[in-house]
């Protein structure tokens, strides 16, 4: 609890405690009133002011204005220990809430665990630990086992395996040794390492999470703020219709007292506050609940698109394959076959395209930086470099067409990249990928959920492009596409009312996650760009995460709803009670407080759909 909880929860429990005295101790009529006074002061003081200020500032119609009139009404009509304990169970209602938005807010950061306290960096030969904002970039810096690793970097020195589980939610550890990149927010195992900082901590991956996962509250869900339009018309409609239910009928039949009673009561149970509380607490319950998973969503908007899903666009390379390469055939055509891949090598060595890495690794051999002058790379088409001060093309048929050279096409299947010197064709290499294995799965897994349409994107060729998408069973595929027929693609099949999802590594798409109504970015650890760029972040590069975010997304909604509808029912069953006269002040402040606590409850159950996998 924090300090501001606390003082409530002692007001509580004194108002509770006076109010009790007041009613017990044998005092005549003129006192008992002053006696009164002490546990609806207590309790309700701040309600008060907080209603007579906004009512200066012209804002007359909230939660606290009703409780201020209906309190005031109560004691006018010398119902003393009603009027205290509407003020008492209100706080406690204000209580339960402020734990409960404390308690989320807390949870995601708190069960994502990942921000590291400080940094152990070595300055002139010795060792100091500084808080990781301190730390520059280049900076070493040792973790030793069991502690999480500070900044993003490259480990130079020493062995180790890390746990991701708080980032990706994969509890499976993974080794890493000199040369590796780490990420920040991991956790250290087995071995020390020393790491360089390829950043500074604002600019980590850690630091670029928590302040998404921060701020994943300021977009809000149209739901939410339906709500808060619903109940800016509301108030004014229950204080008019109150107002009319304590003086039209007493006008024809007299017996003031008892209508202005009803009216009251009436006040009591409109309350909206636990409509206007679970509604945001759901879907902050869902964000967290997916956090857990390695699914961070950036706003609730998102959570209800992504639980409305019709169509799921993806990339093909680095997205439903794995995007690391195997060469299987080089085929040069005047050149020795090693002297062709190293040529490609050199003119992909600037590239991070899964397909330059894959060349890379398979060259093997360092390649001499010296030797590259100016780099261009095309994206979808490939890349463009001078080596040796003469120009190298690597890529396929549409970057040959550019570079001027004629190329012919391969009898082996797979994505063939086409190498080439300034019109003169070299030959090319074929490299071929694999299948994510949980592709295939996930795919069917989307169908269950009822995803209308799942469509492939690519620059790959059409044939490869095929293949790929029946081995994985997609409905459809658009091939040869360059990154703005991309965005050109999507941009025809989104559809009002029916959110359409693209998925992508964040390698030359970006475009098109921020053009789709939901962009979901994988294999994010690292990533800037797709961090910002999508609406949806998968930490680690599981296919399976998306049907696990439609269900989180879903079962969000879903408790959002039975909160709506089941507050407003009960509502207007004791609205329509009290206005009969069936129910007195009592019924009434148990229906307020007791629908706030039940909706809170059940807000909370958003929370518990990311259990951390075992
Ligand atoms: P995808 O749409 O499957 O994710 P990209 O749009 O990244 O693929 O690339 C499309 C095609 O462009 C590749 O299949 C390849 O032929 C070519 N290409 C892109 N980048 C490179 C590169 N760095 N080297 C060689 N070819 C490349
Ligand atoms: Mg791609």
């Amino acid at each position: 609890m924090t300090r501001k909880q606390k003082i409530l929860l002692i007001r509580i429990i004194a108002a509770a405690v006076t109010l009790a005295a007041a009613a017990l101790i044998p005092a005549d009529d003129k006192i008992k009133p002053f006696l009164f006074l002490v546990p609806y002061i207590i309790a309700g003081y701040d309600i008060i002011k907080r209603a007579a200020v906004n009512i200066i500032h012209g804002q007359i119609f909230d939660e606290k204005f009703l409780m201020a009139v209906a309190t005031i009404g109560a004691w006018v009509l010398s119902e003393y220990t009603e009027a205290s304990a509407v003020m008492i169970f209100f706080q406690i209602g204000e209580l339960f809430e402020s734990i409960a938005v404390g308690k989320s807010r807390k949870s995601i950061a708190g069960l994502m665990d990942i921000k590291p306290e400080s940094a152990a960096v070595l300055r002139d030969g010795k060792e100091i630990r500084v808080p990781p904002e301190e730390v520059e970039k280049g900076e070493l810096v040792t973790v030793r086992p069991g502690e999480k690793i500070p900044l993003d970097g490259i480990v130079v020195q020493g062995s180790s395996s890390v746990n991701t589980a708080a980032l990706t939610g994969e509890s499976l550890p993974r080794d890493i040794d000199v040369g590796d990149r780490v990420v920040s927010g991991t956790v250290n195992l087995t071995g020390a390492v020393t790491v360089k900082t390829e950043s500074v901590y604002k600019d980590s991956t850690v630091a670029k999470i928590l302040d998404m996962v921060e701020n994943s509250s300021s977009k809000k869900a149209r739901t939410e703020n339906f709500i808060t339009r619903f109940s800016r018309y509301y108030t004014p409609c229950v204080v008019g219709a109150a107002l009319l239910l304590a003086v039209v009928p007493p006008l024809f039949a007299g017996e003031w007292i008892k209508w202005i009673n009803r009216a009251l009561i009436f006040l009591v149970v409109s309350c909206p506050c636990a409509l206007v509380i679970s509604v945001p607490l759901s879907f902050f319950g869902g964000i967290g609940g997916a956090s857990r998973r390695g699914i961070l969503i950036k706003g609730s908007n998102f959570v209800e698109a992504l639980a409305k899903a019709d169509t799921i666009v993806f990339d093909k390379t680095g997205t439903l394959t794995t995007g690391t390469f195997t060469v299987t055939a080089v085929h040069p055509e005047k050149m020795s076959e090693q002297e062709l891949l190293s040529v490609a090598a050199a003119a992909e060595s600037c590239s991070n395209h899964p397909i330059a890495e894959s060349i890379i690794a398979a060259h093997g051999s360092d390649i001499d930086r010296a030797r590259i002058g100016k780099v261009n790379e095309y994206a979808g088409m490939g890349v463009e470099s001078q080596i040796d001060g003469e120009y190298i093309y690597a890529g396929n048929q549409k970057l040959m067409e550019k570079a001027g050279a004629v190329w012919h096409g391969c009898h082996i299947a797979g994505t063939v990249i086409h190498i080439a010197k300034k019109g003169e064709y070299l030959g090319h290499i074929v490299i071929t990928d694999r299948l994510k294995p949980d592709a295939a799965g996930a795919l069917k897994e989307l169908k269950r959920l009822g995803i209308s349409k799942t469509v492939m994107l690519t620059g790959d060729r059409t044939e490869i492009a095929r293949r790929t998408a029946e081995e994985a069973g997609i409905d459809e595929v658009r091939a040869e596409l360059l990154p703005d027929g991309k965005v050109k693609e999507v941009e025809s099949m989104l559809r009002p009312g029916k959110p359409l999802a693209f998925t992508g590594d964040g390698i030359n798409d970006a475009p098109v996650l921020a053009r789709a109504d939901i962009g979901i970015a994988m294999g994010a650890m690292g990533s800037d760009a797709a961090i910002e760029a999508a609406d949806i972040v998968l930490m680690d590069d599981r296919l399976s995460a998306i049907p696990e975010a439609v269900r989180i997304a879903r079962k969000t909604v879903r408790i959002v709803w039975q909160n709506i509808i089941f507050a407003l029912a009960v509502k207007a069953a004791v609205l329509t009670a009290g206005a009969l006269g069936y129910a007195n002040m009592w019924l009434a402040i148990f229906a307020d407080v007791g629908v706030a606590v039940i909706v809170i409850i059940n807000a909370m159950r958003a929370l518990s759909s990311g259990k951390v996998r075992k």
